[in-house]
């Protein structure tokens, strides 16, 4: 068994891709042109935002946004300590200093009732992270940082297509941030990503900034970096978006049945709230002794993945921090484990799941 199973929408749209692919090289336009255009808008209007600017990975999207917010180095960002590394690394990465704030018990993102306490003179912005394909309850999130004038980055690497209130995930706040990393919801057969705004001047300054700073040919009006979207990939994402909305079907109906296999057993289930829709970019429940779960659900030939084994705060590079309590973010690292998902698992494979999950649970 796959723990992502991607091999199976390669066969769906083979024949669509390669020649899509072939497209390009025979095009001559490798970086932008008509594919990376088409895409932006259909993503843009997909999300409901105004602009959609491609970039070169996820990472380099909230870079970027960071850049185009006009956050400098010393400033103070705060975001979630139980997430991926990219959300906190670009914020240190440009010399600003990241700040912790823990996390709800129930969707694993920040918790917005903490962060006013985090805020000081120093703080500019908040990067929120929509873990899991589920969205941060980014309208509470926006409303402390109107009050403090604070600009809002969503991390949305593993919420592209999720729904908040009616509303898309990247299209929450001021900016939105999303990766085509292949194993996200959207994934390219590379890297690249993805910024999205309503607002005319930051989608002016995005495009100045990932490419060089230049405002025209080789006329550097900012420090920018190298990060665009190849064609190839472009070519790629657009082929498989025709796919998405049925995809995220797919994963709906998984989960679901997710929920009834195991809901008898003793484990905490993705709890999703009630205003919101999660795309599940992975199925992760929660386990008492998840080290040894894990070993014995190997042993029966399923394999798992843990995201994350680690709170940042309690990270090697972030040892500054290590005195730092976030003791939700802490509990939940040590009993979140993701069982394998996509869009194209069987019912069979999800019963066999279930089936070894009965089995690890009680032997522990
Ligand atoms: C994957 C991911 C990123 C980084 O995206 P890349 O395209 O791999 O650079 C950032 N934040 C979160 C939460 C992610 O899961």
């Amino acid at each position: 068994m796959n723990f992502i199973n991607l091999n199976a929408q390669y066969k769906i749209i083979e024949e669509k891709v390669n020649k899509n692919i072939l497209s390009v090289f025979q095009s001559g336009a490798f970086i932008g042109g008509s594919f990376v255009a088409e895409l932006e808008e259909k993503l843009a209007a997909y999300t409901g935002s105004k602009h959609c600017i491609s970039c070169a990975s996820g990472t380099d999207a909230i870079i970027l946004s960071l850049m185009a917010g006009g956050i400098k180095a010393g400033d103070e960002v705060i975001t979630t300590p139980f997430t991926f590394i990219a959300s906190a690394e670009v914020i240190s990465l440009i010399g600003a200093v990241p700040v912790f704030v823990d996390i709800e018990e129930g969707s694993y993102n920040i918790d917005a009732n903490k962060i006013k306490a985090a805020i000081t003179e120093k703080t500019k912005a908040i990067v929120a992270v929509s873990l899991f394909g589920q969205c941060a309850d980014m309208d509470a999130i926006n409303a402390v940082a109107d009050e403090h004038g604070l600009l809002v980055i969503e991390d949305a690497a593993q919420s592209f297509g999720a729904e908040y209130k009616g509303r898309k995930s990247c299209a929450l706040s001021k900016l939105g941030t999303t990766s085509f990393y292949p194993s996200k919801p959207l994934g390219a057969y590379g890297d690249g990503g993805a910024v999205f705004t309503d607002d005319d001047e930051l989608d002016r300054l995005l495009r100045i900034l990932k490419n060089h700073g230049q405002s025209g040919r080789y006329v550097h009006e900012y420090i920018g970096m190298n990060s665009r979207l190849d064609a190839v990939q472009a070519a790629i994402l657009l082929t498989k978006f025709e796919l998405f909305d049925d995809e995220l079907k797919k994963r709906e109906e998984a989960a679901a049945l997710y929920a009834e296999l195991l809901g008898d057993l003793d484990i905490s289930l993705p709890t999703i709230n009630k205003d919101r829709k999660s795309v599940y970019a992975q199925y992760s429940v929660r386990v008492k002794d998840r080290d040894g779960f894990a070993k014995r659900m190997k042993d029966e030939g399923i394999p798992t993945a843990i995201h994350y084994p680690i709170p940042l705060n309690k990270q090697k590079v972030y040892s500054k921090y290590s005195s730092t309590k976030m003791p939700v973010a802490e509990k939940v690292s040590s009993e979140i484990i993701s069982l394998p998902f996509s869009p194209y698992i069987s019912k069979d494979e999800q019963k066999q799941v279930a089936q070894a999950a009965a089995k690890s649970l009680i032997s522990s």
